[in-house]
């Protein structure tokens, strides 16, 4: 059986090149008569292997020397405690509520002093981005947080929001690598690698150089401090060696691409074919505000229940797997991430296009 077109909002679709260059190497890694998998993570091949994801990441996000790169574990979930333990000298973060992730990123933080909820747009299902020019943002906050991706709601910020000097912190896990971004305006940015990147089980958190201290909050277990993982530079314990192999592949995948800047273009005629599609039918209609659409996440619906199983499953024996939305707001999701290729776009729209007809 060959490849189907999967559009699962993570873990997800990974470039084709990589995983026939990985499956190449699984055997023997560059006559190290062993896989990656098998190697370890304080040989010579190893430091090489993750030494070349991090310049190949830099390279590609053109990241500034004050920032660290480190290559964690526990999910982007873990971060959503990890921040506040590490940044919260003060106490007081704001939050931009604008999904369920940024939700529980709030929760979180919560348990460790006060954090604010400044904005939200779940008043609306979180189907659109706030406006953030000139939000309340707290005078001692120490930092101001977003989810500038919403893989569940298919929203995206277009513009950071306005944080009067504070800090910025976003979590980036559906969006990582998919445009261009100016590193220097955020303090951290992170994401867990299995929507845009590699396997699930890495963790990227990019961290300006002064936010890195020994002064976290009481009780902040060793694992969960910034600082020991920055001394070591990834390695306090075994990294998740395999997985950041598998993104360091991708790093290259998307260099040899051309960068972020194609992959930003490539992104947008894609998603612009489903849009468009999307915005003259007569069955199917996107579910959020137009100007804070995602070039990742596209949700969709019929408005009958009945009807959008029917397209699942129809979709499903068609060879487009899991477009089905997150279970907690129904309805259809196609995720089309930079390893989506063109083509399974295209392929979508006319399997909709048949529906439609038929279904009318
Ligand atoms: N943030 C965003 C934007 C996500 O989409 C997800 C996962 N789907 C998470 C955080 C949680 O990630 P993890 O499962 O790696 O903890």
């Amino acid at each position: 059986m060959g490849r189907i077109y999967n559009f699962s909002a993570g873990p997800a679709v990974l470039p084709e090149e990589v995983l026939k260059e990985v499956a190449g190497e699984m055997l023997d890694y560059k006559g190290t008569g062993m896989s990656v998998m098998e190697m370890s993570h304080r040989s010579k091949a190893y430091e090489e292997i993750i030494k070349g994801a991090e310049q190949d990441l830099r390279d590609l996000m053109n990241i500034p020397d004050n920032y660290k790169v480190l290559f964690l574990q526990g999910g982007a979930s873990q971060q959503f405690a990890m921040i506040p333990m590490n940044l919260m000298k003060n106490k007081v973060a704001d939050y931009i509520v604008t999904g369920q992730w940024a939700k529980k990123a709030y929760q979180e933080a919560a348990k460790y002093g006060k954090a604010n909820k400044i904005a939200s747009s779940e008043d609306k299902t979180f189907s659109y981005i706030p406006d953030c020019s000139d939000l309340p943002i707290s005078e001692d906050a120490d930092y101001v947080y977003i989810c500038e991706n919403n893989t569940i709601y298919g929203t995206k910020f277009k513009t950071l929001p306005n944080t009067k000097g504070k800090t910025l912190v976003a979590d980036v896990s559906s969006c990582f690598l998919s445009e261009p971004v100016d590193v220097t305006k955020y303090g951290i940015i992170y994401g867990g690698v299995q929507k845009n990147i590699g396997p699930a089980g890495v963790v990227i958190v990019i961290i300006r150089e002064d936010l890195i201290t020994e002064d976290t909050l009481p009780g902040t277990p060793t694992m969960l401090q910034y600082k020991i993982h920055v001394e070591n530079e990834s390695m306090y314990n075994t990294p998740p060696a395999y997985g950041i192999y598998v993104c360091g592949k991708v790093f290259q995948w998307l260099k040899n691409m051309g960068g972020l800047s194609v992959m930003k273009e490539r992104n947008e005629e894609k998603a612009a074919i489903l849009y468009d599609f999307l915005d003259q039918s007569e069955l199917f209609k996107g579910t959020v505000c137009k100007e804070d659409r995602s070039l990742m996440n596209v949700p969709f619906v019929t408005g009958n229940d009945e009807l959008d199983a029917k397209f699942v499953k129809e979709a499903k024996a068609a060879g487009f797997e899991n477009l089905k939305g997150h279970r907690t707001v129904g309805g259809m999701r196609a995720s089309i991430y930079n390893a989506m290729p063109k083509e399974g776009v295209i392929a979508l729209v006319e399997f909709m296009k048949k529906f439609e007809a038929e279904n009318k």
